[in-house]
């Protein structure tokens, strides 16, 4: 295929594209034909998983999951939700992932107790160290990077669209992961969209490194895919409807 100048197309009117002769004003010159896009089937719903979805929690089998260090995840399954087991652990996936779509549902406990960030508590984190905060942040003030819906200690969200402890949320995640050189610096920073109960939160925002609790985040050469993983932040908070997609 040449490659055509606007202004040298002041000068030509006709050139040839993909072996065939075309017009300048021939509205097929910017028309791709080649590749297509794979086809795959939508979900029942938006919340529903689309044909090339991983499955990583169906409201009844955990075992996607373990714990960090490799033994039987002790999280609850029951009445088709996973809930932490307060103080066994942050669980995490078998597989891992780069680049992806997450769809996951959560919700924090009905009764309320403690505050701030005592007060339903957990995290998704991708690549086991970027983390989109779960919290119950329904009329509970806490540090606005580190509410619901934060990259936590990195940005805030652009609403607080959370709905009152006890019910359903959802969470849509579209991931880019970082890369590193070979000589382990970073090539390019990891950027995250987040979309809550249908709400934009987080838009394409550029992450600072992995989370880091105390002081400044910064990044460290890890691998191309890693585990997702979920926050045992002492809190039983509830998550379901679990899935993601390879980009
Ligand atoms: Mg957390």
């Amino acid at each position: 295929m040449k490659i055509i100048t606007l202004s040298i197309l002041n000068f030509i009117t006709c050139i040839s594209v993909f072996g065939q002769a075309m017009h300048v004003g021939d509205p097929k010159l910017t028309e791709i034909w080649s590749p297509v896009p794979k086809i795959i089937s939508p979900g029942k719903t938006v919340s529903d998983p689309p044909s090339d979805a991983i499955i990583l929690f169906n409201g009844f089998d955990g075992s996607e999951w373990v714990h960090k260090d490799g033994k039987t995840s002790t999280w609850k399954v029951a009445d088709g939700c996973l809930t932490v087991n307060p103080f066994s652990g942050d669980i995490q996936t078998k597989q891992s992932f780069g680049d992806c779509q997450l769809h996951i549902e959560w919700r924090t406990p009905e009764v309320v107790v403690s505050e701030g960030q005592g007060r339903g508590n957990s995290g998704v984190f991708l690549m086991s160290r970027y983390e989109l905060q779960v919290l119950d942040s329904y009329n509970n003030s806490t540090y606005s990077n580190g509410q619901a819906g934060s990259i936590y200690k990195q940005h805030m969200p652009l609403v607080n669209v959370c709905r009152p402890p006890g019910e359903w949320q959802t969470y849509d995640i579209f991931f880019t992961a970082p890369q590193f050189y070979a000589d382990s610096s970073l090539k390019s920073a990891a950027r995250m969209t987040v979309v809550q109960n249908g709400v934009l939160i987080q838009n394409n925002v550029e992450l600072w490194g992995a989370m880091q609790f105390i002081g400044v985040p910064k990044y460290e050469k890890h691998a191309a895919k890693e585990p997702l993983l979920l926050q045992d932040h002492h809190n039983p908070v509830s998550f379901r409807n679990i899935w993601i997609r390879n980009l």
